[in-house]
């Protein structure tokens, strides 16, 4: 089988963080041509090109100073050289960039080119919310897969430790790209739930600026991202939702109609329950900060007034985000 040639549209941040990674692999298997195209948005750096700069020393000076590259990724200023032949293409620019990217080298590429997106970020559709690796798909006719990980750019380059997701709808690539992409640090993981990946990965960025929003104006002590993936954050979460009591005693208490209290007796033989009694605190004090309305799961009617417990669909329902 002939050796896949490699085209990377993007060189900033993560595009040359990556280059180096497949740069490396490229060199190392003969499944890839050796020469990796990376196609970057010429500028002028301290009176040079950049591609210049990346061609001759084999560094991104802006984008990821102080990192060699490997000599074998090649700065290309125009977009339609780079792509030129490429049997896969790794889509790593900022998202608003793509459409008009896709729209450039649409007719010059390989009809059976594979595309992977590394790109955080949403489009809008008709119909709402538009995943990117869909406006490339729907632009260049290819197969999109994508790869999405907590990986900051500047500690991959590190070669610090770190796993990575590629979603792929269809199996067949998913080898190929593994081996294009792990390496002893960057362990990849292939799932076919492309679109929950890509996901992931657009929307963590909100949350992201949401909690910079809160530390830059200094509501209570500094909460740094970081600990919510330690044990007690994302991790708890799931863990509860899966074997922990609270789960267990709210579908009983869904199925059987018994309240709270007999429940906790029956089931779980004088240990007790901590969710809803603390969804009835912070229910206080939404109250008294006339929050209320905004977060109805917090309402006790259901756990402690007699509600039907299918009035929890209705405040999803009713939601002021929906409204
Ligand atoms: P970046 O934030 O470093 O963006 C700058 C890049 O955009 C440069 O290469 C610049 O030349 C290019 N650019 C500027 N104007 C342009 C134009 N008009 N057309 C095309 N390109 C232009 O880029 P990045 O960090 O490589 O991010 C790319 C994507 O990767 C984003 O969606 C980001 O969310 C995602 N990502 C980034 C990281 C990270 O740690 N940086 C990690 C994972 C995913
Ligand atoms: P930032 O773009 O916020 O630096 O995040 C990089 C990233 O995607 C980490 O997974
Ligand atoms: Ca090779």
């Amino acid at each position: 089988m002939a050796a896949k040639k490699l085209c990377i549209i993007g060189s900033g941040n993560w595009g040359s963080a990556i280059a180096k990674i497949v740069g490396a692999n490229a060199a190392k298997y003969n499944t890839f041509e050796n020469t990796v195209n990376m196609w970057v948005f010429e500028e002028m750096v301290n009176g040079r090109k950049l591609t210049e700069i990346i061609n001759t020393e084999h560094e991104n000076v802006k984008y990821l100073p102080g990192h060699k590259l490997p000599p074998n990724v090649v700065a290309v200023p125009d977009l339609l050289d780079a792509v030129k032949g490429a049997d896969i293409l790794i889509f790593v620019i900022p998202h608003q960039f793509v459409s008009r990217v896709c729209d450039t080298i649409k007719g010059h590429i390989k009809t059976d080119a594979v595309g992977m997106s590394l790109i955080k970020g949403v489009d809008e559709g008709p119909d709402g919310l538009k995943l990117i690796s869909d406006v490339i798909r729907e632009k260049l006719g290819i197969t999109m897969t994508v790869l999405m990980g907590a990986n900051l750019a500047n500690e991959v380059a590190d070669e610090k430790f770190c796993e990575t997701t590629i979603g792929c709808k269809s199996k067949a690539h998913g080898p190929l790209l593994k081996e294009l992409m792990q390496t002893q640090n960057f362990r990849v993981t292939v799932v076919e739930e492309a679109d929950v990946v890509e996901i992931c990965g657009a929307l963590k960025n909100i949350v992201a600026v949401g909690t910079g929003f809160c530390d830059g104006l200094e509501f209570a002590s500094p909460v740094s991202p970081t600990t919510f993936l330690e044990s007690c954050g994302v991790a708890d979460l799931i863990t509860t939702c899966y074997g922990g009591r609270n789960r267990k005693i709210g579908e009983a208490f869904a199925r059987t109609g018994k309240s709270i209290e007999e429940l906790e007796k029956e089931l779980l033989n004088g240990q007790k329950l901590q969710g809803p009694a603390t969804a009835a605190e912070v229910h206080q004090i939404l109250k008294h900060k006339n929050l209320v309305e905004n977060l109805p799961l917090y309402n006790q009617k259901i756990c402690f007034q007699g509600h039907p417990v299918k009035e929890f669909i209705t405040c999803l329902q009713n939601h002021p985000e929906h409204m």
